[in-house]
Order: C-alpha cells, then structure tokens, then sequence
C-alpha cells in the first residue's frame, strides 16, 4: 500500500540526482517504509542514495539523557546504512537550514522525510519544502496504519479509532521487505559531522544522564525478546501493577525509532502467549498509540487546555475556584517535595531512570491538577516535567497522555468531586488497593529502615 503510506507533499523541478531520506522520527535501518520508499525510488532512477540527518542544537525540553539515547542508535544506524552502501551524513544544526543546504551539496534530485505529527516537526517540514525546488515525499513508517490513512479528523475517543484502525489493519500489518545493498555508489561525499564531535555536543547539554536504558536498535530488539518470553503472558492483568512491572518497557525505542511497532507487533503475534494479554497489549501498542497521533495531527493545541473537549472545560471551569488544601511550586514538584510518599516516588522513578510506569504516569498528572492553581498550570507543569525527564517524553503520547489526564480528551464524564469537577479522579486509597504502594515508594524513594 506505499501511495497510503507515502504522500508526495512537493512537487519540484525534475533533474537526475541522489534521493536523499531525510531521517528525524525513526531512526533505524530496519523496518523503515520511508528508507524503503527513497531506496525503490532510488533505484528505479538508478542514482544514489544517503540518509541525511540534522542534529538540532535543542529539541522542546530534552537534555543530555535524551540527545545521548538518540545518538547513540543514531551511531548504531549508521554502521547498518554503511554496510548497504548507503552513505549516513550528519550534520550539527537546525534541520530547516541544514538540510536545504546538505540536499543542494549533494545535487539531489528528490527528498524522502519521516512523517511526525508535532508541530514543531510540522514546522521543519513545511520549511524544508519551502526551501528545496524538488520532489519532497513524506511516509508514516510511525504508525502501522498510517495517521492519514485510519481518520480524517480528530477522532472522539478509541472506541470510534478502533474499528478504523482494525479494518485497515489486514492490509499494513504485513512483512515489510529488506533493505538491500544499494548498487549506485555516491561520487563524493560531503563532509559529515564525526562522532567526537557529537560527543562533545552531548557533554554541553543540561541535566542528568539515566542508566536504567541501552540505547539502540539491538537493545530494544533483545528488550522485545525478553518481555515476550517472560512477561507478556501477565501483561492482560498486570499492566496496571507498578511492583511487579509486566509492561514492556519499549517506549524510549519506540520514541526513537529504534524498532518499529509493526515489529513489535508481528512479534507478539507469533508469540505463543495467553491471547487476552496479547489483545491488551497490541490495543495499546496500535489503537491507543496511534490515536495519540491522530490526536496532535487534528488538533493543533495538543498540548494546552484549548484542546479539552466543552464538557470538561465546562465542568474544570465549575470547579475554578474549589479550595485546593495542597498548592505546590514548579520546584517542590520538580524535587519530589509534596505530602504524598507515593507521588513523590513517581517522580523519584522518572528523574533517576528515565521513565515511570504507565499506571504511575496517570496518578503523577491527575495530583499535578489537584495540587496546582488552574488546569492550565497543571498542564504546562505537567508537559515541561513529561518532556525534560522521560525518555519517551515530547512525543504524542505525552501530551494525549497529560490530556487524558488532566482534560479528559478520550475520556468520559464522571461522578462530580472538588477540582476535577467531572474529570476522572484518582486517589491514594484507590492505588493502595490495587498494589503494594510500600513496595513502590521503598523502590524509588529508599527504606530508611532497611539502610
Ligand atoms: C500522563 C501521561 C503521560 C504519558 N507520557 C508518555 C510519553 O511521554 N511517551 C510515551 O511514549 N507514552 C506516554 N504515556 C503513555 C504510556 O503511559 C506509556 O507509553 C507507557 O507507560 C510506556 O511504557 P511501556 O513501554 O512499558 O508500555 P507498555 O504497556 O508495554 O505498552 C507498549 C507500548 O504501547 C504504547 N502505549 C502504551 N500505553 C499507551 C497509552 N496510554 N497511550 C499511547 N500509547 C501507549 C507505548 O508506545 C508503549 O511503549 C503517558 C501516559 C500518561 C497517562
């Protein structure tokens, strides 16, 4: 199906040249259509073709443990391309001035780029086309039904992308082909950044690094090979269990592009594993993610309380002048210096390691709400601490995520309370219930006890 998975986004002069895949969501060699796309066009024009990145000088929140996670697969990408003969060519700065400038070293003829759904990305693409008098297409090698191609509009909650979604399935949850040596060689190559100067970029970002990950594409298919064989046969009734996660921690690969969720999932389903953990766990590796990106690519205020649907901006606006007994500053959220040991474990677990568990991931927005002055406080508060700490963060999960949480986007009305007016509430009492909540916090936040 490459015309539903490929767009054409610029038409431009035509002239013989190398096809350039301009690589900023999904980096890896495997398992790409957009790398796929360029290499058969490339092929059919018999010229040569490079992946080209730009490494932006910054991106949203992110620091040294998220720029170190993405070079570092980068660096593993890139010996997988060399060993097709295709040439990866980096370069240090902001893609819109980059990479026009890289294409026209190159004489290129036609440019390939990832589809994103950020509008930040957006942004780099339309400037890029602007730019660039060629043939631009852009593919969704991001979602297994590509974005476009399951809605035209901003869906309503997963029950109406579902059936969307599992109609088209058939059709692209297929094998995708392999990349193969590419047999026209580049004359010249331009100069290409190297990866000294790469690790001296690294040392200047802010912020602490996180250990708890191996960063590429090998690591996240050995992360795949362990989580089926030793827990995705507890994932239907354990996902929602923080101390004995059965989840498959793939976020910050999936984020990264470093494996693909169509892998994921035909991996899961050649598992021999119980089928109600592998229907749960593929609902929210294809119809909750990829709604999230249905979700910022209709909805451009993705990330602040105008994209509420009228009923909870109703009801939170009821609800505006409620007395909050706990009110917290940025800093005491960010230090982890609230009056609940369990909230404050959470964020312990995010900043130390780089990711906390989906469960957690709700109980942390939700209190953010309760404990600051205004929803729109709560969702800044929430975006900025998401995106500077997770490796998964500045991606559409996030912020569907925050705005489930905090805005019910997807969600449904529920029973009236202080605050959250009719927003999904949770609470301390409620997670004691489900979990061992002592075990958690002894985790994250350590036992003095036991010292
Ligand atoms: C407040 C909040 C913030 C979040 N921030 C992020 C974020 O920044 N980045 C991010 O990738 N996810 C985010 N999520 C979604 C989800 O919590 C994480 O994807 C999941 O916890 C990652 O852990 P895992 O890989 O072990 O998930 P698993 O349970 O093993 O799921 C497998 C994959 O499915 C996808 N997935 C799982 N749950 C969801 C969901 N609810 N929505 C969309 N996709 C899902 C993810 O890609 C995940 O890696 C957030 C959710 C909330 C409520």
């Amino acid at each position: 199906m490459p015309e539903q998975r490929t767009r054409q986004i610029r038409q431009g002069a035509q002239r013989p040249g190398p096809v350039v895949y301009w690589m900023h969501r999904e980096h890896r060699a495997r398992d790409n259509w957009a790398l796929l796309f360029a290499q058969s066009l490339a092929m059919e024009r018999r010229q040569p073709l490079c992946v080209a990145y730009a490494l932006a000088p910054g991106f949203l929140e992110a620091g040294r443990r998220q720029f170190a996670f993405l070079c570092a697969g980068l660096r593993e990408t890139a010996a997988e391309l060399e060993e097709k003969n295709i040439p990866f060519l980096l370069r240090l700065g902001d893609p819109p001035a980059a990479i026009p400038k890289l294409a026209r070293e190159l004489g290129a003829a036609a440019l390939v780029t990832d589809f994103d759904a950020l509008r930040l990305k957006r942004g780099w693409v339309s400037d890029v086309c602007s730019d660039l008098d060629m043939d631009i297409f852009e593919t969704d090698s991001r979602n297994i039904v590509p974005c476009w191609t399951a809605s035209d509009k901003r869906e309503y909650a997963a029950r109406t992308m579902r059936p969307k979604v599992h109609r088209l399935l058939p059709d692209f949850l297929v094998e995708p082909p392999e990349l193969l040596p590419h047999p026209v060689a580049l004359e010249k190559l331009p100069a290409t950044a190297t990866w000294e100067e790469v690790d001296r970029f690294l040392a200047s970002r802010p912020g602490p690094e996180s250990t708890a990950f191996v960063p590429g594409g090998a690591a996240a298919t050995r992360a795949l090979d362990t989580f089926i064989k030793t827990r995705l046969n507890r994932y239907g009734k354990g996902r929602n269990v923080p101390t004995d996660p059965v989840v498959s921690r793939l976020s910050p690969y999936l984020h990264f592009g470093q494996i693909s969720s169509l892998r994921v999932a035909l991996s899961v389903l050649a598992a021999h594993a119980d089928k109600d953990s592998k229907d749960s766990y593929l609902e929210e590796l294809i119809v909750r993610r990829e709604l999230s990106d249905n979700f910022c690519y209709h909805e451009p205020e993705y990330d602040s309380t105008r994209c509420f649907a009228d009923w909870a901006s109703t009801t939170l606006a009821e609800h505006a002048d409620d007395p909050r007994p706990h009110l917290y500053s940025d800093e005491q959220l960010e230090r982890g210096l609230t009056h609940d040991p369990l909230w404050n474990a959470a964020q312990a677990e995010m900043v130390r390691t780089g990711h906390m568990h989906g469960y957690m991931r709700m109980y942390w927005a939700k209190k953010i709400l309760e404990w600051t002055e205004s929803p729109d406080r709560a969702m800044r508060v929430c975006i900025a601490l998401n995106d500077r700490y997770q490796l998964d963060g500045r991606d559409s999960n996030g912020y569907t995520g925050i705005a489930w949480s905090i805005g019910g986007v997807h969600d449904r009305a529920w029973k009236e309370r202080p605050v959250f007016g009719k927003i999904r509430y949770m609470s301390f009492n409620g997670a004691k219930s489900k979990f061992r909540i002592r075990e958690y916090i002894d985790e994250h936040l350590g036992n003095p006890q036991k010292d």
